[in-house]
């Protein structure tokens, strides 16, 4: 059996699926998802992101949160967390850059949130001097001083679309027709969570909604608060997006997010809107595009350094990468990260208020 059967039977049984659902199948169903099935990074897979591209990016985010470590009195012990670490690249690469700063390794318990099985093997192995622990949510996060990265975490979460009609809204759904996964269209509807958006579209237009986004960083805010730390969030998306940003990749390729369910990685872009609307109990910063970021930390020095030992193909290959993380026609600028720090203590380094 095949993903598409077994949502094709399901949708024959019991009418259209909302499109979180169908996401949530496609990437993490137990069996045939796409997360759950494969490891998709890098340039055999399907996409390949910021920290698989250069060891710069984890050493400058690791080195970033570990400066934000010392600023708030350096708590021991800690948590070092991430959220769906994929190969656990960026997390080694953080560590190994933050052997230099002292007691912070010593003093650090890592903590990673994955769904799926097959990536905690690959962590496992990767990461496999350091003893990390796994959770299932971020309600597990221990309740002590958290210091916590996400890259391209968000935008794995599953979305809803609704079409505006009037003042209300009609819900875009998956459903079968000659055998085939088709998108349709629910009955309008009020949409209480949308009550925003009729500020900023007209009838026709399209919005999304990341219901899941909001809790885990409103949990994530509130142990930052209580206990100390900082959190760094990486992903592509703007400020309220608008429009159908749902995307399937497959081998490098956009691909149909309904003909190959299971095969493809589906994502959507991150409302940074909404998920610094969860923030509440946390100074936020602004959203910064990540080129400005990575300059503000010092990427161009870090560049030079390590193009002084490489040559040939290496070289030419490094020099691509800091191109591809930083510039505004390639990373640079369609993703954002912003950060987080308890009321009382300093902003992340590069990031402004
Ligand atoms: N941060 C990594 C991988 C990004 S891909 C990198 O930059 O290379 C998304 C990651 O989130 C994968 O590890 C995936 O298995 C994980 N993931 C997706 N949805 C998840 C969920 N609901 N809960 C926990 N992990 C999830």
């Amino acid at each position: 059996m095949s993903l598409r059967e077994v949502l094709t039977a399901q949708i024959n049984a019991q009418g259209p699926m909302r499109l979180d659902e169908y996401i949530s199948a496609c990437l993490l169903h137990p069996k045939y998802g796409y997360y759950t099935t494969r490891t998709p990074f890098g340039s055999g897979g399907d996409f390949i992101t910021a920290p698989e591209i250069s060891q710069m990016f984890g050493e400058l985010v690791g080195l970033s949160l570990a400066q934000a470590w010392m600023d708030q009195g350096a708590p021991a012990p800690f948590t070092l967390a991430e959220l769906g670490p994929g190969r656990g690249t960026l997390m080694a690469d953080a560590l190994r850059a933050c052997a230099r700063v002292p007691g912070f390794v010593d003093a650090a318990r890592i903590v990673l949130l994955e769904a799926s099985p097959a990536l905690r093997k690959v962590q496992a192995e990767t990461l496999s001097r350091h003893t990390p622990h796994w959770i299932d949510t971020p309600d597990e996060l221990p309740q002590q001083a958290t210091f916590l990265i996400a890259n391209e975490f968000f935008d794995a979460l599953p979305i809803r679309q609704f079409i505006r009609a009037d003042d209300l809204w009609r819900e875009r759904q998956v459903g079968v027709t000659d055998g085939a996964l088709v998108f349709g269209l629910g009955p309008a509807q009020h949409q209480p969570a949308l009550a925003h958006r009729l500020e900023d579209t007209q009838d026709g237009d399209l919005v999304e909604d990341c219901a899941a986004a909001a809790p885990v960083l409103s949990t994530i805010c509130d142990r930052v608060a209580a206990h100390g730390g900082a959190a760094l969030v990486f992903d592509y998306g703007d400020w309220r997006t608008l429009g159908d940003t749902l995307q399937a990749v497959q081998n490098h390729a956009p691909a149909d997010p309904l003909t190959s369910p299971g095969s493809a990685d589906l994502t959507a872009h991150v409302d940074f809107e909404a998920l610094l609307g969860a923030c509440d109990s946390c100074t936020t910063s602004r959203i910064t595009p990540q080129g400005v970021f990575l300059e503000r930390l010092g990427i161009t020095a870090r560049a030079q350094a390590l193009a002084k030992t490489l040559s040939g193909d290496a070289l030419e290959n490094h020099i691509a990468a800091h191109r591809r993380l930083t510039h505004p026609q390639e990373m640079g600028n369609l993703f954002k990260t912003f950060g987080i720090v308890p009321k009382s203590a300093p902003m992340l380094h590069g990031l402004e208020i």
